[in-house]
């Protein structure tokens, strides 16, 4: 496998940023990494990529301690941090030139700076100050130099974070297309994002991991079944709340209710309506998504 991370754990001071996670990201996977602010996400990602030491607990990339081969490791890395720190005042190619000669690329230097440019999507701004590029070409350029050595492994902290749009759409097609060569570990905030791009969530909550699911997987293991009902005629809302089994109704106006309950309560429902003579005019399941998931485990679990 490429990433193993075995019972982990991180310490500020007194303050546990991570506590003994463990998880393991096979070669090729693209897996997302959630959770909500101070969770520990950039906390575990500094560690995968040798930034920061761990407290205790093992890492492994390619097979590799990080903590005994860590200049191996790096090599087989690459990292974009959050925040993207880059030298504004240098060219993009420029830039791109002094991280491929910090990996000692020698002769494929040249033709894999091209290789990331074109890849990237920088071709017109290749000559510009990286100081004068907006911050979805920042993100390009900030992606550029993580790849620019052919690493294995590619670790993204919150690539798409303050994107418009149309940047987001464009940083997520790279992702996808970088996912296709590689092994992917993303943060993000955005879960459309990891529907998108990812086959894996893990899902951390103040330093715990709370969730190490495929995504394919995500809706029939979710706790709560919800589906959408509507009526003809006007319901009371405390009717529907009544029956065995309903967790949670809400009323979405027009006599149309959103229904979670813990099993499959549709036959009960169509029951019911014919026992009140309700006009029962639509009944679907609502696909339950990872923020549904999201919000039960990192949500629900505070209260
Ligand atoms: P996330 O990336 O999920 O937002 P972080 O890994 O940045 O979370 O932070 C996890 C927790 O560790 C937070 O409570 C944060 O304040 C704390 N923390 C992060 N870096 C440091 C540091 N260098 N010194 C002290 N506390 C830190």
């Amino acid at each position: 496998m490429s990433i193993k991370v075995q019972e982990l754990s991180k310490l500020y001071g007194k303050q546990k940023a991570l506590d003994n996670i463990s998880f393991e990201i096979n070669q090729g996977e693209v897996v997302g990494f959630l959770g909500p602010n101070g969770a520990g996400k950039s906390t575990m990602m500094k560690i995968i990529t040798g930034f920061i030491p761990q407290s205790s607990g093992l890492v492994e990339v390619n097979g590799l301690n990080i903590e005994e081969y860590s200049l191996e490791v790096r090599r087989k890395i690459g990292y974009l941090p959050e925040h993207n720190p880059l030298y504004l005042e240098m060219y993009v190619k420029e830039y791109l030139d002094h991280v491929a000669s910090i990996y000692k690329l020698g002769k494929a230097k040249k033709s894999r700076i091209a290789e990331m440019i074109d890849l990237t999507g920088l071709v017109l701004e290749q000559n510009k100050k990286i100081g004068a590029l907006s911050k979805g070409y920042r993100q390009r350029v900030g992606i550029a130099q993580a790849l620019i050595h052919d690493p294995k492994v590619v670790i993204l902290d919150e690539p798409t974070t303050g994107l418009d749009p149309n940047q987001l759409v464009e940083i997520r097609n790279l992702i996808q297309e970088i996912g296709k060569q590689k092994t992917v570990m993303l943060s993000t905030h955005i879960m459309q994002e990891v529907e998108a791009c990812c086959e894996r969530a893990l899902i951390i909550n103040k330093g715990n991991l709370v969730a190490d699911k495929k995504i394919e997987n995500l809706s029939s293991e979710l706790s709560s079944k919800m589906i959408e009902v509507e009526f003809a005629n006007e319901i009371s809302l405390n009717i529907l709340n009544q029956h065995e089994g309903i967790k949670e109704v809400i009323s979405l106006g027009d006599n149309k209710f959103s229904i979670s309950s813990s099993d499959d309560i549709r036959k009960e429902i169509f029951q019911m309506a014919v026992k009140n003579n309700w006009e029962l005019l639509e009944m679907k399941s609502q696909t339950q998504r990872l923020e549904d998931l999201f919000h039960q485990l990192t949500v629900n679990n505070d209260q």
